[in-house]
């Protein structure tokens, strides 16, 4: 419905529902509510696919994949298996591409099956009035006047200050490394979190000279020391990990061609150095753009760390207000699952209440009756959003090798809250599968409530922990406890039998605990 506010002399668009960003989080809030109403609209600015399937989970592991392929081909040494593999990098690429974009073209198709009325191209902001303003392509603005907004504009990748101006082509992001036509001879990787660590292995495992560089001595921002510190040891047996280090300066020389990339950094031991070579990937963190929106005009307040107040975890409804935040955008979680959840929610919650069933039928009851939400949705489904609408148990994995994930609390959350907490742990150097792989590398540590025998938390680098993660985060969401756990049967020999291990150290410090 369009009218002509006759105070400003605009013409407004008047919808039920107005989302702002179709990535899976927008994508999921737009299937549900379009269910209920068809006067919506979504504006997207960029591709009108996801980052998730076009530069983020799905490139990610698929050059992880080539780079494992690599790795083993050539360090099989210890099996008696000698290897030379010549590494394609241009093929690497290409199968990078071509498949990220076959992974890209299902949300795409379903974007072509949309109401073309209800999609808006161009950036959106809020005006002082309140008004949504959509910024068009095509150079217009329009207007829109939204009963509910869901606000789903992700993240994008944190460059330091003038790096771009000083490194030009040679500095790259998460945004471009897939794009590259070849792989680079040399690369720095700034950044040791989930992304830089992660896309630095498998460019070192793919044959490119890594330098990783972090300001402290953490990788994958893990928070338990003692997981921390074996992960380090892990890494450095096959990276050339720079930890503690402060870059100074940044730069590019052009007397050399092709032009290289510096960096001037001090190293631990205080002693000045120089980095140069082909590409600095910035892994420098992820940003959301809310401050840049106008937020404040829609009452919706933000922290120093640029996340909303007041929001309701679930569905990110921000308190007495019409606007929801979800994936990326609110900066709480920003991991796929967590984005796809809270835009499915978003959304059923706005369809309720469009189609006036809100008062007769709440959301939980509204999600179970949903035969199957995978069905619901308009991606993958891998990326589809899950039942576990009411589980707020914390789930994070780093497909590195060895891999690290945490879930539930950390050891410092759980330290801060003054919970009683007992740790067992399982080192997984001589664990029977694992050496049998040659994986045998890691160490992962369980915290348990010695009062309850409840899982409150875990974290771990070694192999496998993608899987640990997964049996440990449905423990602690289904309140399965060590003896619950205990009384599972573990196949042998799997890597698995190191998490009975483990539960059966917690389990004895619980014992001693209670006498
Ligand atoms: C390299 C990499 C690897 C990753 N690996 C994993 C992993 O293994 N597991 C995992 O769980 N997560 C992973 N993630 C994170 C995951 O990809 C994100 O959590 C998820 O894709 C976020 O989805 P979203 O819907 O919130 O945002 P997005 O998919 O980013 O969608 C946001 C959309 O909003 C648009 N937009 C932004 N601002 C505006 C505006 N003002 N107006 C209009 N439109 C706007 C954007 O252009 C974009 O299209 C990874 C991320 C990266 C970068």
């Amino acid at each position: 419905m369009t009218q002509t506010n006759t105070d400003s002399k605009k013409s407004i668009r008047h919808v039920d529902a107005a989302i702002i960003g179709a990535g899976t989080a927008g994508h999921n809030a737009y299937r549900q509510i379009s269910k209920a109403t068809d006067n919506l609209v979504i504006i997207n600015e960029g591709i009108w696919s996801t980052t998730c399937t076009t530069m983020g989970c799905m490139p990610s592991k698929l050059l992880i994949a080539a780079a494992d392929r690599a790795y083993h081909a050539n360090h099989s040494d210890e099996f008696g298996i000698e290897g030379n593999a010549t590494i394609n990098g241009k093929q690497v690429m290409k199968r990078v591409q071509d498949e990220r974009d076959r992974f890209s073209s299902f949300p795409l198709k379903n974007v072509e099956s949309w109401d073309e009325n209800s999609k808006i191209y161009g950036r959106t902001v809020f005006a002082e009035s309140g008004l949504i303003e959509a910024h068009t392509a095509t150079g217009d603005i329009e207007y829109i006047k939204a009963d509910h907004i869901i606000i789903a504009t992700g993240s994008k990748p944190s460059v330091p200050e003038g790096w771009k101006l000083s490194l030009g082509d040679t500095l790259i992001t998460s945004d471009t490394i897939f794009e590259l036509p070849d792989l680079p001879k040399s690369m720095a990787v700034v950044g040791t979190g989930a992304i830089g660590l992660e896309l630095a292995q498998a460019m070192s495992r793919l044959g490119v000279e890594v330098a990783i560089f972090n300001r402290s001595k953490n990788v994958g921002g893990i928070k338990d020391d003692s997981i921390n510190q074996k992960a380090i040891a892990c890494f450095s047996n096959q990276l050339d990990l720079r930890l503690d280090t402060k870059i100074e300066s940044v730069s590019r020389d052009d007397s050399v061609s092709p032009a290289q990339a510096v960096i001037n950094y001090t190293d631990a031991d205080g002693n000045d150095q120089t980095w140069r070579g082909e590409k600095v990937l910035a892994a420098t963190g992820r940003r959301n753009s809310l401050h840049t929106l106008g937020l404040e005009h829609v009452g919706v307040c933000l922290d120093d760390k640029n996340r909303p107040l007041d929001m309701d975890k679930l569905t990110g409804k921000i308190k007495d207000t019409n606007v929801y935040i979800v994936g990326d955008a609110n900066a709480y979680m920003p991991l796929l699952h967590i984005s796809s959840n809270e835009g499915y929610l978003s959304g059923k919650e706005v369809a309720l209440i469009i189609s006036g069933k809100a008062d007769e039928i709440d959301l939980s009851e509204a999600i179970a009756k949903d035969p199957d939400c995978s069905k619901d949705s308009t991606i993958l489904n891998d990326m589809a959003p899950d039942k576990s609408h009411t589980a707020t148990t914390a789930m994070s994995v780093i497909f590195s090798a060895p891999q690290i994930m945490s879930v539930g609390q950390s050891l410092s959350e759980i330290e801060e809250a003054d919970q009683p907490c007992v740790i067992g742990e399982v080192s997984f150097d001589n664990q029977g599968r694992s050496r049998v792989m040659g994986v045998n590398c890691g160490l992962l540590r369980i915290y348990a409530c010695p009062k309850s025998s409840l899982i409150l938390g875990a974290s771990m680098v070694g192999p496998d922990a993608e899987y640990i993660a997964h049996i440990l985060a449905t423990a602690i969401t289904n309140k399965v406890d060590i003896d619950g756990l205990l009384a599972s049967p573990f196949y042998h020999p799997t890597i698995l039998e190191g998490l009975r291990t483990a539960l059966r150290d917690v389990a004895g410090k619980i014992r001693e605990y209670q006498s």
